[in-house]
């Protein structure tokens, strides 16, 4: 971890692929305070979070092995997948 540029622009790792990217590039998950999994596309929210590459792949990879689920231990509703489908690429 190399100070300066690092700080500009911190980096998370995806839960589907473990591969690191800029935390503005990835999709995040927030376990709320009433114990419910959100998609937060504007990062505005507190709670343990999780991060997914904006690509199907991971997206579908995370669906499929329940990763969101695992990582952020909660049930994560069917809504966030479809609201990830309406995203397009
Ligand atoms: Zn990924």
């Amino acid at each position: 971890m190399t100070p300066g540029i690092e700080k500009a622009q911190p980096s998370r790792m995806c839960v589907a692929c473990r591969g690191r990217s800029a935390k503005a590039e990835l999709l995040r998950f927030v376990r709320t305070s009433a114990g419910e999994v959100v998609f937060d596309p504007q990062a505005r929210l507190f709670g343990r979070s999780a991060y997914l590459c904006r690509t199907l792949t991971c997206v579908e990879q995370a669906r499929r092995k329940r990763l969101l689920e695992r990582h952020l231990r909660s049930n994560v509703g069917e809504g966030i997948w479809q609201e990830l489908e309406g995203l397009g690429e």
